[in-house]
């Protein structure tokens, strides 16, 4: 057993960051047997749902955690266990008190614990709007799932995490007026990894953006012309969009136009200089077939104010393959390109499609895709009726066919011209209408199992569901 003088030759609390306003002492009351003392918790200054807690150690260490919860008596949650006398929670609600205590068990397995004591987190910014729920099915959806999005608002971006209650549980703020256009998992899981492009200012701060959950990496990785989608693969490498100007291409029909041309750009890790990035594909030089004014678009301005030739929005990394797939919103495209050959593996949907493609979608986008299908935010541009839906798509390679096994249109039959996005989760999918400031969860017979509508005014762009942010 262990007496009071254990506590006196414990280890001293470690160094605790600076900002003394984040910082909660939350006991220092005498020990008594069996509590532990000297909690500290300090509220991560970019995230404030992010709380690092450190208390005092004693000899021999155990196993610890932090167990946390909406009060003293419902310290429902825990931390991952650990080892050491620190640990961080993840995803606590914005502008609630959370009750958290200490526990270490010690290597004779006696448990100890400090007692429990109330932390502020702060609310989240006022420009974010509140997230209305309700069709809420809680047999179907994940209670406790996090639903993390982007948040398109008064020309700038968010990236925000959401409780299925709607509680705001993560959030970045929008630094510089900035755009992000897209949201992918880190390849270790335990972050995201997002187009950052500033709005106004020099562009210094453009590039790629890696930031943990745990807010302890916060990385840019310049990408020079990057637009729409990046993603992270296992080894670190950032693979994106690029857009190129090309003031003379001779087109199909031999006329010459001014063209922006997109090419997917990989980035290893650790590059500083645009000669250590590679080009894996250009929709000019590896496509095999000459440009071609593909359908109104094309004489919409891109990026350096050539044609709008190509117009890619989308990346997806196929592991099976290790082939990155593209999709060209212009070219009502996915191509599937070889990583390390930049050749083309299979082209769903558009004029030079290899796999033979029924109901195809008409300018889409998409974030999510795996070895046999995919599924597609359909904006639905040139349908005969202009409305937007999601679709999953069945690849049969086999037999070159790619099928839709799952739709679902708009209820209200509205089109949404700027970006979309869906998700398959295990039984449902999770579809942003991007304009209409709405997310709703639908089960694969098409009811709506749980919806979140923000305030007119507040567009919803990429999404992604996660069990939780640990
Ligand atoms: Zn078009």
């Amino acid at each position: 057993m262990h007496s009071p003088r254990d506590f006196a030759a414990r280890d001293r609390p470690r160094d605790v960051a600076p900002a003394v306003a984040a910082i909660v002492v939350l006991s220092l009351s005498a020990c008594t047997s069996g509590e532990l003392n000297g909690v500290v918790a300090t509220a991560d200054t970019r995230i404030p749902t992010t709380v690092d807690v450190v208390w005092d150690l004693f000899s021999p260490a155990g196993e610890t955690w932090v167990e946390y919860g909406s009060s003293a008596d419902t310290l429902d949650h825990e931390t991952p266990h650990s080892t050491g006398p620190t640990a961080t929670l993840l995803g606590l609600v914005g502008g609630r008190s959370t009750w958290l205590r200490a526990v270490t068990l010690d290597s004779a397995g006696q448990r100890w614990e400090s007692a429990p004591q109330e932390l502020t987190i702060a609310g989240p910014p006022p420009a974010l709007p509140i997230f209305t729920i309700s069709d809420v099915d809680d047999a179907s959806i994940d209670p406790g799932s996090v639903v993390l999005l982007t948040l398109l608002k008064d020309g700038a971006s968010w990236i925000i995490g959401l409780d299925r209650s709607g509680n705001y549980v993560w959030w970045l703020e929008s630094e510089h007026a900035v755009d992000v256009p897209s949201l992918h998992l880190t390849a270790d899981g335990r972050g995201l990894v997002y187009l950052h492009q500033e709005l106004r200012g020099d562009g210094e701060e453009n590039g790629v953006r890696l930031a943990s959950f745990d807010g302890k990496t916060y990385e840019l990785v310049r990408v020079d012309d990057a637009h729409h989608d990046a993603i992270q693969l296992p080894d670190g490498g950032i693979v994106s969009i690029v857009s190129t100007d090309e003031p003379s291409v001779e087109l199909e029909d031999g006329t010459q136009a001014h063209l922006a041309i997109d090419v997917i750009r990989e980035t290893p890790k650790g590059a500083l200089l645009l000669e250590d990035t590679r080009t894996i594909f250009s929709f000019l030089d590896d496509y095999g077939h000459a440009p071609w004014p593909m359908c109104t678009h094309f004489d919409d301005a891109g990026p350096g104010g050539g044609k709008d030739y190509v117009h890619a929005n989308s990346l997806s990394w196929d592991a099976d393959a290790d082939a990155i797939l593209v999709m060209s919103k212009n070219l009502d495209a996915l191509v599937s390109v070889d990583r390390a050959t930049g050749d083309i593996n299979w082209q769903a949907g558009g004029r030079f499609a290899t796999l033979s493609t029924v109901d195809p979608w008409s300018h889409g986008h998409m974030s999510h895709a795996w070895s046999d299908g995919f599924v597609v935010f359909d904006n639905g541009y040139h349908h005969p009726t202009k409305a937007s839906r999601a679709v999953e798509y069945h690849i049969d390679h086999a037999a070159g066919t790619v099928e839709p096994v799952w739709s679902f249109s708009s209820e209200a039959g509205t089109f949404s011209p700027l970006l979309g996005d869906v998700r398959k989760l295990d039984d449902t999918y999770l579809i942003s209408w991007t304009v209409g400031g709405m997310l709703t969860e639908v089960d694969s017979a098409g009811t709506v199992v749980w919806r979140a509508s923000a305030e007119l005014g507040n567009a919803t762009g990429r999404v992604l569901v996660l069990p939780s942010l640990y």
